[in-house]
């Protein structure tokens, strides 16, 4: 599970952290204010960088260890690609061979148009979009798009035997230019078929009923610790026969698999302890297996590795790009601890079992007994696959429920990450817009960093480690409003206890005004600003953000009577005010006890009915507004991040240090992608 980033900007200049150490450390350490943390902006995007504070410190054997670990995250870079639409290789493969050899004019308007184009499509690592999921139309015709193709270098071209330029244009104009085809990644629209809705390439030639009866099949009720079924495979159906393609050595994916493998090799020879030898070794004989006993295996392995500095996340596992909820999409994330921002978390982890028991939730639902729960502040070295450019803040793993209850989760914040979020958005106008007074942006100022790590750091290392199944209960039972109401159930976790006393008595933080940051900065973006990623007319799709509208609306109807939440005009412009923080976190609490009971329960109409009637629905008028007001502002509501290198220095064949560099051309950095980590044919 993960947590994004939130469209909370905030800014950093005028911060007076209670908890500042780490920060003021890490500005320190980089001491370097001429670090440009934002890069370019096109589209409704723009591309970051952050920074990897102490890596310097790291020794010889870590550093190579994070080299090795970086390499194994960009192998990989392919299978997202092909995951998210069959035809994006084949599509990237040509954008590249024009951006490389096209012979006519590249300071023309429709060329300029054409690389904000391949711009979006290597953010998005295809060609929907990374976040509404919607097909996007280039801003060019189809004809300019066949007159770049031939005048391009042929032999640079995707061009499979035999095959001619006009019949590669032939074949793509209509997937690029045609609306109506392949128009969303992955359909929430339980009306149709999600399968045959979707683009998103984990089934062929199945529709929903068959994939479903599929997979029920397998299930045992009795088996308490089942396996993820259909989690690493492509689901065909071929002569009336359905089968699994598995992504493993030697099967689907098998040449990008095998790199990985090859890079994990290197890793497992320079682990820091026979811990981390081992889980590198589990996940290398999962990759050649493609068995998910080996998957759970490596799982508990990890989990129970808190020891080592640098850790890593490689594998298939968030199953967000999958409408039916199963199948996992390829992701790496390596990194090292954040020894003093984890002091933290550590005070948060080991009052695991009191936040637990004290949750608003009925005691069925609740853990007995919660184990393992281990939360650490992390320096992200390095991204991969679907972390690539857009990684989370937070991440939460393993996923199956069954590790998560016997053997724990390891929680992880990533922290110079959103450093480098708030660091990009300082002066840019947001709260000046959006907030409600100048009270609420001094607070926001203030505390907003804070409140907002704190807030994954309950989100991650809390609340998806909260609660319980029923005994019998299917844990896929919530199908596709699972992703919604899981991130629904770990905000609530966060946002009951970001006002609650014990969070003093720990001393997270001086005094409850963090929380009230939080609950305003919270209800204003799910209420009002997040609106603003969202094309007019569009419904919420994304399962955050349709948990974060939910969340804030729910509360808003339900405190109406009682004016809890107060929407109010000013100069004609929409503003939202919180009157009363201890009733709106009483909602808080009571609608946590709903999603829980619905989550354990396994009940699927009430899960649909809260996502449907709060999460999914946009007012139009207010949705017009906020865009407007947005617009006004040039800004672009969707970020993500290059990626440092890291450069072996060599002497008489040895490494005998690791440099890290930072690259500030993003359409450099994807073409050497493109070149360096192309492993799969065209089509898979
Ligand atoms: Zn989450």
């Amino acid at each position: 599970m993960k947590l994004y980033k939130q469209l909370i900007l905030t800014t950093m200049s005028a911060l007076l952290l209670f908890c500042c150490k780490s920060n003021n450390q890490k500005e320190n350490t980089l001491n370097n204010d001429d670090f440009n943390y934002k890069i370019e902006q096109f589209g409704d995007l723009k591309i970051m960088r952050f920074q990897v504070p102490e890596f310097d410190s790291l020794t010889l054997k870590q550093k190579e260890l994070v080299y090795y670990l970086s390499e194994a995250a960009k192998a990989g870079r392919d299978i997202i690609w092909d995951q998210n639409f069959k035809y994006n290789l084949l599509i990237r493969k040509t954008l590249e061979a024009i951006v490389e050899s096209y012979k006519g004019d590249k300071n023309s308007d429709d060329f300029k148009k054409f690389m904000v184009y391949t711009k979006r499509v290597w953010f998005s690592n295809g060609i929907h979009h990374h976040y509404s999921s919607e097909k996007f139309s280039p801003d060019f015709t189809a004809t300019y798009f066949a007159d770049l193709i031939k005048n391009s270098d042929a032999t640079k071209l995707p061009l499979s035997h035999a095959e001619t330029a006009d019949q590669l244009i032939k074949k793509l104009s209509p997937i690029l230019f045609d609306p109506t085809l392949y128009s969303k990644k992955v359909s929430s629209e339980a009306s149709q078929d999600l399968i045959k809705s979707s683009a998103s390439n984990f089934y062929e030639g199945v529709t929903e009923k068959e994939a479903e009866d599929f997979y029920n099949k397998m299930k045992n009720p009795n088996d308490h610790e089942p396996i993820s079924y259909g989690l690493n495979s492509k689901l065909v159906k071929e002569n009336g026969k359905l089968y699994e393609k598995t992504y493993k050595a030697g099967g689907m994916y098998g040449k990008a698999i095998e790199q990985i493998v090859l890079w994990l090799k290197q890793a497992f020879k320079i682990a820091e302890n026979e811990k981390q030898k081992q889980s590198i070794n589990m996940l290398i004989s999962y990759y050649l297996t493609g068995n998910l006993k080996d998957w759970d295996a490596y799982n508990i392995n990890w989990v129970s590795d808190m020891e080592s500095h640098v850790d890593f996340v490689n594998g298939f596992i968030e199953v967000y790009e999958d409408p039916l909820g199963l199948k996992a999409t390829w992701e790496s994330v390596v990194n090292f601890k954040d020894i003093e921002a984890t002091k933290r978390t550590q005070i948060i982890s080991s009052s695991a079992q009191w936040f637990e028991d004290n949750s608003p939730v009925d005691a069925r639902f609740k853990k007995k007994e919660v184990k393992g729960v281990s939360a650490k502040v992390i320096t992200v070295a390095q991204l991969g696959g679907e972390c690539y450019p857009t990684t989370p803040i937070g991440i939460n793993l393993p996923n199956a429920d069954w590790i998560r209850k016997e053997h724990g989760s390891k929680s992880v914040t990533m922290e110079n990450i959103t450093y480098a979020y708030d660091k990009a958005a300082i002066g840019n106008g947001f709260m000046e817009e959006f907030a409600n007074s100048a009270e609420e942006i001094e607070m926001a100022k203030k505390y907003g960093t804070l409140a907002s790590n704190l807030h994954t750091d309950l989100h991650e290392c809390l609340g998806h480690g909260s609660g319980q199944l029923l005994a019998g209960t299917n844990p896929d039972a919530l199908k596709n409003y699972s992703s919604a109401l899981e991130e629904t159930r770990a905000d609530l976790f966060a946002l009951y206890y970001m006002m609650d006393k014990k969070m003093l008595e720990l001393k997270l933080f001086p005094d409850l005004e963090v929380a009230k940051t939080e609950y305003m900065n919270y209800i204003r973006n799910g209420l009002m600003t997040q609106l603003v990623r969202i094309d007019l007319g569009k419904n919420i799709e994304q399962a955050h953000m349709r948990n974060r509208q939910l969340i804030a609306l729910w509360c808003y109807e339900q405190g109406k009577k009682e004016n809890i939440i107060e929407k109010y005009k000013k100069d004609n412009k929409t503003y939202v005010r919180i009157n009363d923080y201890n009733k709106l976190r009483t909602l808080f609490g009571k609608l946590l006890a709903e999603v829980q009971r619905i989550k354990s329960e396994g009940d699927y109409n009430a899960g649909k009915l809260l996502v449907e009637n709060y999460g999914v629905k946009i007012d139009p008028i207010l949705h017009k507004e906020v865009k407007e007001r947005y617009a006004k502002l040039n800004l672009a509501p969707y970020g993500g991040f290059m990626n440092p290198d890291f450069v072996p220095v060599m002497k008489d064949g040895k490494i005998i240090d690791i440099k890290v560099e930072y690259p500030d051309d993003y359409t450099k950095q994807m073409m050497e992608y493109g070149k360096k980590y192309s492993f799969l044919p065209l089509m898979n």
